[in-house]
């Protein structure tokens, strides 16, 4: 059983031998040919940024948000390769996307989050590729879904796209925490191992959703072993016309990476260390839940404390008890837990809510 290992056919691209020092910058969304152009000379200067993107075509989630300014940004992109010399990357989703920003000579595509988990439009994308040799980076899905990111880059691969990278950029979830998606850190790295060649970069921005947030992803992404970064950056961020909370000036975005530890390849920790560090990650995620969950419980044993209290109930009520617990086990064995783990769980549980219900 199991998914075959994918076998894609790779050629060097993007990221160098300096790990993680590979970053692409530039505002969420092209808005004017001024902010491009002043978001561009800037971050010219900043050590490290290799590329500049910016979202000509924007998929919105919502409909009445600002959806990009379409082809008509595309001259502009050309003026920033032609003047500041930085090459350029925009988001595809569709073919004439392809075609449109392959006429005005755009150096790099990525298709978005919201098209990798579309087999039909990436297909439609790697279909309008066939025989061009352009770097494609693909984001991952919104969901947390490996199957879909890997199935994307194979129809790329397929179609001929051998300059091509993954940008893991966090996932919705339910349990989503501070950030704006959660990074599931475990799936890039299970990418990581499936495709050992593949280079990947981390978009923080995306992620965290928050400026706060980015200097602490940005060097977790490194820690785990990522080839670079994608982070927006905005000449004027707070007037952004889209993603303003997470989108960093020129010259802050400068301080963070500066502020970033690169670590060479010998002290890079080992797949396995990786792995168990993302592991243990959820762990310390699952566990914050589980103690919340047990504080959410004894605040409700203690408002049933007060209502027994005054309506001269006795706290303990034996028979509600007994098929509490047995509901419980039955509950719990039903998905493969061991029956005298869990009861021994729920004893020390209602002896906990007995006295909440007692003190109340
Ligand atoms: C973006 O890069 O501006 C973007 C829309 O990102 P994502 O596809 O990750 O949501
Ligand atoms: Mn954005």
């Amino acid at each position: 059983m199991g998914m075959k290992q994918p076998e894609l056919k790779l050629r060097e691209h993007g990221p160098d031998q300096e790990m993680g020092s590979w970053v692409m910058a530039g505002p969420c969304s092209a808005e004017t040919e001024e902010q491009v152009m002043a978001t561009a000379r800037a971050l010219k200067k900043v050590a490290g940024v290799k590329a500049y993107r910016a979202g000509i075509w924007k998929p919105r989630t919502r409909p009445n948000s600002f959806e990009g300014v379409g082809a008509a940004g595309l001259p502009w992109l050309k003026r920033v390769k032609r003047e500041v010399g930085l090459p350029v990357a925009v988001e595809v989703a569709r073919a004439e996307h392809v075609y449109e920003a392959l006429t005005y000579g755009v150096d790099i595509l990525w298709v978005g989050a919201r098209t990798t988990v579309n087999p039909f439009s990436v297909q439609e994308i790697a279909d309008a590729l066939k025989g061009v040799d352009v770097p494609v980076w693909v984001k991952n899905p919104i969901n947390p879904d490996l199957g879909l990111w890997i199935g994307a880059l194979e129809r790329l691969n397929k179609a001929g796209v051998k300059k091509l990278g993954a940008i893991h950029r966090g996932f919705s979830t339910q349990d989503n925490s501070q950030y704006r998606n959660s990074p599931k850190w475990e799936l890039a790295l299970d990418l990581k191992n499936q495709i050992p060649h593949l280079p990947i970069i981390c978009d923080p921005s995306h992620m965290g959703g928050k400026r706060q947030y980015l200097s602490e992803l940005a060097q977790k992404g490194l820690d785990l072993g990522m080839d670079g970064l994608m982070l927006e950056s905005h000449v004027n961020p707070d007037q952004a016309w889209s993603d303003p909370a997470q989108q960093l000036k020129p010259e802050a975005l400068n301080q963070l990476l500066n502020g970033l530890q690169h670590r060479n390849g010998n002290e890079m920790v080992n797949e396995c260390e990786a792995r168990l560090e993302a592991l243990r990650g959820e762990i310390d995620y699952i566990d914050q839940e589980l103690i919340e969950i047990i504080w959410r419980r004894n605040r409700v044993a203690e408002k049933i404390g007060e209502y027994k209290k005054a309506n001269n109930v006795p706290i303990l009520q034996v028979q509600r008890w007994k098929e509490l617990l047995e509901d419980r086990i039955k509950k719990a064995s039903g998905m493969g837990l061991n029956r005298a783990v869990i009861e021994d769980i729920y004893n020390r549980l209602h002896l906990h809510s007995i006295e909440a219900q007692a003190q109340s």
